[in-house]
């Protein structure tokens, strides 16, 4: 009898009808004969309502209390499926993620989990009940304050009690049936990818994606722990996140060139217009946005013009922190002597994954001469082993996804993808 782990997200538990919905899923696996741990997130749009509560009552709230506010939202969802479930005959009880022995480090609003002690979720399901676990929180150390994991943390909470449970799989159900070689909302012909490997995954997800959280998928990938991403709504199998090894498509036995495409609106990206070439100066730039706490993502330098040793710098990071980092940056400039500052949060970024384009020349090409015969202008570029991306308009980020999912032949020839909630999550 293997332990199951499953994930339900806020767009599955909207409702009253939603938790009766799951709560019979969940029973249904109990009864297939599987011990079964949950963890659920908030219902609906709880978190953000939450937030946007706290934001009346003040402009600034302090991180312990927002995270012991946001924690309550996910504490609803857990005491009413267990209720749910009661109602269906079997018994569940709910835990917070302290009760859980999530344990993190004491950083509000984005804590690490740095150990999981669940013996009383093991105590629950060894004796026959079902565990309904808070997701997205924990507790700290060394404060023993409440803390959350970030936002869509829930699937990092299910992925670390899995690993932590010794559990078969983690089952990670949302309101799609699986990852997708694109965005169905704006990929119509997208395609449900059957297998995907860690790598591909933490690079779609990294890239905008919104499938998994990147901890989580960090996480799996640590303790090869697998991940099987479905819809709550449908019985459809989804897609399983494997490693690399795993994944195979059936016609060639070889990894598929491109897995996917992500894009990315959330991104904006600031120019320093002429920087001195000469060494140090670079270092201090991003001194500074580290320090202000940004994680950056594409840089560009351009070579300096002979006639004045002057460069520009320009580089993507989460629009909202623009304004976080153009302060800090507006500090620097006697120091390092640049010109200006430019801030542009009207771009967006699209990629291109896959594992198999490390071995295959030509990938680049196809994909700028796609962008190019649709009209799109690019205006920087990026690349890993697995990965190509780029900045473009935002207005045009639509037009480059389809335009690249057509120049690797992802698209299917029937509609494929159902969504069947709200919010994607
Ligand atoms: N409810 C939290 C959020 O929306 C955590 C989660 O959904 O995973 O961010
Ligand atoms: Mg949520």
């Amino acid at each position: 009898m293997g332990i199951v782990v499953q994930k339900y997200g806020g767009s599955s538990v909207a409702d009253a009808a939603g938790i009766k919905r799951v709560a019979q899923r969940i029973v249904n696996t109990k009864k297939a004969g599987h011990q079964v741990v949950v963890v659920v997130s908030a219902m609906g749009d709880t978190t953000d309502d939450l937030i946007d509560l706290a934001n009346e009552v003040s402009p600034l709230p302090p991180a312990r209390e927002l995270d012991m506010l946001l924690t309550a939202g996910e504490r609803i969802s857990m005491a009413v499926l267990a209720m749910a479930i009661h109602d269906l005959g079997h018994e569940a009880r709910s835990f917070t993620g302290s009760q859980a022995g999530v344990i993190t480090d004491a950083e509000h609003g984005r804590a690490k989990i740095i150990d999981v002690t669940p013996g009383r979720i093991e105590a629950a399901i060894g004796e026959g009940a079902i565990a309904i676990v808070a997701g997205f929180q924990g507790v700290s150390q060394t404060t023993k304050d409440i803390t959350t994991l970030g936002r869509g943390g829930s699937d990092t909470t299910a992925v670390a009690l899995a690993v932590a449970l010794k559990a078969d799989v983690c089952e990670i159900y949302s309101d799609v049936d699986g990852i997708f070689t694109a965005d169905p909302r704006i990929e119509p012909r997208a395609r449900k990818v059957p297998r995907i490997s860690y790598e591909e995954t933490l690079e779609m997800a990294a890239q905008g994606a919104k499938i998994l959280h990147l901890r989580c998928v960090e996480y799996a990938r640590r303790y090869d722990m697998p991940i099987h991403v479905r819809s709550s709504f449908s019985e459809k199998e989804g897609t399983w996140v494997v490693k690399a090894e795993d994944v195979v498509q059936e016609d060639t036995m070889e990894a598929a060139i491109i897995t996917g495409v992500a894009h990315d609106r959330s991104q904006a990206k600031i120019t320093v217009v002429g920087v001195p070439d000469k060494p140090g100066e670079a270092a201090a730039i991003f001194r500074a946005v580290a320090e202000a706490q940004i994680n950056i993502d594409m840089i560009v330098q351009n070579v300096s013009a002979a006639a004045t040793s002057l460069t520009d710098i320009s580089f993507t990071l989460p629009a909202g922190e623009g304004q976080t980092a153009m302060t800090a940056l507006s500090r620097l400039k006697d120091a390092v002597g640049f010109d200006s500052l430019q801030y542009d949060d009207s771009v967006g970024k699209v990629s291109i994954v896959g594992a198999g384009m490390s071995s295959s020349p030509g990938i680049s090409a196809r994909f700028f001469e796609a962008l190019s015969e649709a009209g799109v202008n690019i205006e920087m570029i990026s690349t890993s082993e697995i990965r190509v991306s780029v900045v473009v308009a935002e207005t045009q980020v639509e037009a480059a996804v389809n335009a690249a999912h057509a120049a690797f032949d992802l698209g299917s020839d029937e509609i494929e993808a159902v969504v069947y909630g709200g919010t994607g999550r």
